[in-house]
């Protein structure tokens, strides 16, 4: 496995990489936002922690960039910010997850765990809910004829929806297996992604499969 880490601070960035390879993971370190952006465009890795105040190119400028090229590696942001606005701005980014400053080395590497895991799965067969079909392989899908591009993060919420269609999930299910753990304060999150994810799967369709439990959560459902 091998980590990308974007951050100037040089303590913090050797500090990440020192822990990262006691765990047995190959680190390579940029120290500014182009540098970066650079690195994981020439380097196919597996996980990207992303500082997002850098030099040269902020963090989430960094993100923007990657996703426009269709490169779909995870990013964890780490950030000292931590107003939901923030928040929100980092998810919208196209980044997966997001820790704050400071952090505990043990829940960086739940985190990084948790991203990994889910992007290494390979669960089988495709799944289909109406005329929505999911490959779990490969990651792609398709509502129709239309592929549809989705990020990291959205594309595991569907994955979700997809196999658990039809009953209510509510935010703190859909946290805590989307995100392997809750975010107390900040399950609006959930609401900004299951927006992004609508836009996506249902803006363009007469047919509405995402619909809101109003009070309780989310459901995939036909009508
Ligand atoms: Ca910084």
């Amino acid at each position: 496995m091998r980590i990308l880490v974007v951050e100037d601070e040089k303590k913090v960035a050797s500090f990440i990489k020192r822990g990262m390879e006691e765990e047995e993971f190959s680190v390579d370190l940029a120290y500014d936002g182009e540098e970066g952006l650079d690195l994981a465009e020439a380097n196919p890795y597996n996980l990207i922690i992303m500082d997002l105040m850098l030099p040269k190119m902020g963090g989430l400028d960094v993100i923007r960039q990657l996703r426009k090229k269709e490169i779909n590696v995870p990013v964890l942001c780490l950030t000292a910010k931590d107003t939901v606005d923030d928040i929100v701005a980092g998810l919208d980014s196209g980044s997966d997850d997001y820790l704050t400053k400071p952090f505990a080395f043990a829940e960086l590497l739940a985190r990084v765990r948790a991203l990994l895991r889910r992007g290494s799965q390979d669960r089988g067969a495709e799944i289909v809910f109406a005329d929505l079909r999911l490959d779990p392989v490969t990651h792609r899908v398709w509502r129709g004829d239309k592929e549809i591009d989705l990020t990291a993060k959205e594309y595991g919420l569907l994955e979700y929806f997809m196999r658990n269609p039809n009953q209510i999930l509510t935010r703190t299910m859909i946290a805590e297996h989307v995100w392997d753990y809750t975010f107390d304060s900040f399950t609006n999150i959930i609401d900004v992604y299951v927006n992004y994810l609508r836009k996506k799967v249902d803006r363009d369709f007469s047919l509405k499969l995402i619909h809101t439990a109003r009070g309780m959560g989310y459901i995939l459902k036909e009508g």
